[in-house]
């Protein structure tokens, strides 16, 4: 009786996981029935033909038929669009992915403080899978009077349990005392290098944290969940990604608490079913783990190093020619000094002999850099590098770009350096802007019109977890620059054509990551990454194309599979759970 009950439940629990297996690829497929932006050139093409993942014709659809096997799997469009998949080339999949399990304090949710304070209460009151409080998204650049928080403040509501705000622009946070005593930082705690712990005047951390090297030593004290379990959280971060139509992500320093993240990326990429495409920039110092991690054939690949050379505006943190204005936000809300113009994270020095390394080797410099001095100091490095040991085939970027110059733009396009814009900064923040850099920056920020017309290689990027992943967000931001807020539109002239930013979030990206003879557009011997889209953004406004749905993505052909419990989902979880009970080391 027992053995014929095991019996049938092995059959049941074998027709699930086959249920849930992630659908194969036919070996020869023909895509037709809808318009099919190919991004070479502004080319509409009727069919493609895909075979072992390869597009091995494109154009008119009788010739892509005739140029099929009559076995050919035909994927009828039904009037829907389909492009080459689309690519992020700035985001961070770990920290997203953690982050999506913390407290969510941000101002697309809240509306006030004290909306705020009563999350954070709220989270405090309950028994959360990690002992430590952690909440993300404090924005004072879109909450109106959010004074930072004090730590008695923090102390009040998490009296015993270490708890962790994280700002949305990730380069500071503020702590309670419990945190600070697990942290072990006192008064006699030393400042990390590029960071540092606010003190009060007899010399005791205030609780806030600027930077992020002074954020990452608070939470090395944070107990680690089982790699396994981040494994889970990545794979469904990368579920996010496909959902919203990208098929290449680069992973641009990796930001995220596990015990080795890149480790955790490896073993996300070596599952077996296809995920996302993923190009990581590691920290400098971190290069050398990650070659040995990636030698093999996987979707994951290693393709350079990501430095910052200044911070986030929005907190004070980038370094500008001229100072912040001086206003209610940048003095009150922000408390910058008079005058204050930024910092830079690199002497000159520094700077040049990172970039002269990473020349040397051979790999890409990818450099946060988002007012003048912190442009001009990474051109400067940039430039010196490539006289010292010229490589033609090495395209360095620029990743943010908030204040770059028309000279600054040219001169980057004549070093090949690539452009990459954080643009969501014009729909989130665009209202601060004027009480941020005065009205003359306010109209030149972002200047992505400017660099579409360089001839530069241009890209656009949602760096989520500061915006929510969402493709066609980051299209519309750039078609409109409209504030979310006010409604006002930000430096009209610096709009570009649906053309040409579809064109920057998929050919553009692809030259960026230096995969453009693989992907980036929908032509003969590159793979069939596609993007399938309700409508075609070509023909439609702004506000239509925000109203497009995300329909499938497909790599190499094979559509990836979105469902949150997929086969590739449930063994992760099975694996986490067997770790998390079985743990040899045990969480601190
Ligand atoms: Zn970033």
């Amino acid at each position: 009786m027992i053995r014929l009950f095991s019996l049938a439940a092995a059959i049941l629990l074998t027709a699930w996981l086959w249920s849930l297996r992630a659908p194969g690829a036919p070996t020869h497929q023909v895509f037709w029935g809808g318009d099919i932006l190919t991004m070479d050139g502004d080319e509409i093409a009727e069919a493609v033909y895909v075979r072992d993942g390869i597009i091995v014709a494109v154009g008119e659809k009788d010739a892509v038929f005739d140029a099929a096997p009559w076995n050919t799997h035909r994927v009828f469009l039904d009037g829907e669009t389909l492009m080459p998949g689309l690519i992020e080339p700035h985001t961070h999949p770990l920290a997203s992915a953690l982050l999506g399990a913390a407290t969510d304090i941000s101002g697309t949710t809240h509306s006030s403080r004290d909306e705020i304070i009563a999350s954070l209460q709220d989270a405090a009151g309950k028994r959360g899978l990690s002992p430590w409080l952690v909440a993300f998204g404090w924005d004072p650049a879109m909450i109106e009077g959010l004074v930072p928080p004090t730590r008695a403040e923090l102390d009040a509501i998490a009296p015993d349990r270490p708890m962790i705000i994280l700002t949305q622009m990730m380069h500071e946070a503020f702590v309670n005392s419990a945190a600070l005593d697990a942290a072990g930082i006192t008064a006699d705690t030393a400042d990390p290098d590029n960071g540092h712990f606010e003190r009060d005047r007899d010399g005791n951390p205030t609780g806030r944290l600027i930077e992020i090297s002074a954020i990452a030593q608070l939470m090395a004290a944070m107990p680690q969940a089982p790699d396994q379990a981040m494994a889970l959280l990545l794979s469904l971060q990368y579920d996010r990604y496909a959902r919203a139509g990208y098929t290449t992500i680069g992973a641009v320093g990796i930001v995220g608490r596990a015990r080795d993240p890149l480790a955790v990326m490896r073993t996300v990429s070596t599952h077996s079913a296809p995920s996302i495409n993923t190009l990581i920039y590691t920290a400098p110092e971190h290069y050398a783990h990650a070659q040995e991690l990636w030698t093999g054939e996987s979707d994951t690949a290693l393709n350079g190093v990501k430095i910052w050379m200044d911070g986030s505006p929005f907190i004070g943190g980038a370094a500008l020619a001229e100072p912040y204005q001086t206003s209610h936000f940048t003095e009150t809300v922000l408390g910058l000094p008079a005058d204050w113009r930024g910092t830079l994270n690199y002497s000159a020095e520094d700077a040049n002999a990172l970039v002269l390394q990473a020349q040397r080797a051979g790999y890409q410099i990818a450099i946060h850099a988002q007012g003048e001095p912190a442009i001009e100091r990474a051109l400067d490095a940039i430039e010196a590098a490539q006289m010292a040991a010229p490589n033609p085939r090495l395209h360095h970027r620029l990743e943010h770009l908030a204040l770059i110059t028309e000279a600054q733009i040219t001169r980057a396009t004549d070093l090949g350096v690539s452009l990459g814009f954080f643009i969501d900064h014009i729909t989130s923040y665009g209202h601060i802007l004027p009480d941020l850099v005065g009205q003359e920056r306010t109209q030149r920020y972002m200047p992505v019109g400017d660099a579409v017309r360089s001839g530069a290689v241009v890209t656009l990027h949602g760096d989520h977890p500061a915006t929510p992943v969402n493709a066609l967000r980051v299209l519309t931001s750039s078609l409109q620059r409209q504030t979310r807020l006010s409604g006002e539109i930000i430096g009209p002239d610096q709009r570009i054509t649906t053309e040409r930013a579809l064109q920057a979030m998929t050919l553009g990206a692809a030259r960026q990551l230096g995969i453009d003879d693989q992907v980036g557009s929908i032509e003969i011997g590159k793979r069939a990454d596609f993007t399938r889209l309700s409508g075609n953004p070509y023909q439609l406004s702004p506000d239509q194309i925000s109203q497009l749905t995300i329909r499938s993505t497909w790599i190499a052909g094979r559509r990836i599979d979105t469902r949150r419990i997929s086969l590739k989902n449930a063994g992760l979880a099975f694996d986490a759970l067997w770790a998390s009970l079985f743990a040899q080391d045990s969480p601190q």
